[in-house]
């Protein structure tokens, strides 16, 4: 999304812990997401199974009101499905067998976020679409191990690419993970590909949202007519995968996670 506050924040230890209590909420909601993303259910509903989650638990979604092009954002989640990569808008759109659902989520509890998404598999689809969604998986955990203090943004893109150039995966340039803490998206940037620099230095108390987007073929992607969904231009299939995490003296805390595990491929069985 648009980065609309350009700074840097470092947090405090007790800080971190209010972002891992946003991020938390939003573990929650994608676990109950992803006992919901089935056959015929429609991406609205989970919008509105997201909303009241968050509410209900004190929180205020993070996406409503995040200024587009043509009009501010005004769901809880984004549902990008199959060769749409991210931002899609929840609606009508019922979820089919063989497609691949990928899902972000954010939420906001004492002015303080957790930003996360996942990628479901909903049924059977061919094994190269289930490892773009595993690896895309993986390059996010990489990406993460190699977010330690002292190390810099480079290290982390290039840990994240590392894994699309083993399969030739095509990697978003344009969009990329982000500072994160009282606003959604702080600086700095954080691309998903090695680019000129080696970027930041990455300091204790940074936290950074950190979010693969491969494709299956090419890198060029698209926003669509509704100024939101951002699809490939080749119409290949992408997967997403985002974790919010805190820079600590120790290495990287990842914030959205609430002690149960993500099992690697998030598969819906039909
Ligand atoms: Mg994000």
């Amino acid at each position: 999304m648009i980065l609309s506050e350009r700074r840097v924040t470092l947090k405090s230890r007790s800080q971190v812990e209010k972002m891992r209590t946003a991020g938390r909420l939003v573990a929650d909601v994608l676990d109950r997401l992803s006992e919901e993303v089935r056959p015929g259910v429609t991406t609205g509903d989970l919008d509105r199974i997201s909303a009241e989650m968050i509410r209900r638990a004190g929180g205020v979604p993070s996406f409503v009101g995040v200024p587009g092009p043509l009009a501010p954002y005004r769901h809880t989640i984004c549902v990008s499905i199959d060769d749409e990569v991210v931002h899609g808008i929840p609606g009508k759109r019922r979820i089919e067998p063989g497609e691949v659902v990928s899902i972000d989520a954010g939420a906001i509890i004492d002015g303080w976020h957790g930003d996360a998404a996942r990628t479901f598999v909903v049924g059977d689809v061919p094994p190269e679409v289930r490892l773009l969604v595993d690896e895309t998986r993986r390059a996010m955990d990489a990406g993460i191990a190699a977010a330690r203090p002292g190390a810099s943004i480079g290290d982390v893109a290039a840990a994240v690419e590392g894994v699309a150039l083993e399969h030739g995966y095509g990697v978003l340039r344009e969009y990329g993970g982000h500072g994160i803490g009282t606003e959604m998206h702080e600086e700095p940037f954080v691309p998903n590909h090695r680019d000129a620099g080696r970027g930041r230095k990455l300091e204790v108390g940074l936290c950074l949202a950190i979010e693969p987007m491969f494709t299956l073929g090419g890198h060029e992607v698209r926003v669509g007519d509704d100024g939101w969904t951002v699809s490939t231009v080749d119409g290949s299939i992408a997967a997403h995968w985002e974790q919010t995490i805190a820079i600590m003296p120790d290495g990287p805390e990842i914030l959205t996670v609430n002690g149960r595990d993500v099992s690697l491929s998030q598969i819906r069985h039909v």
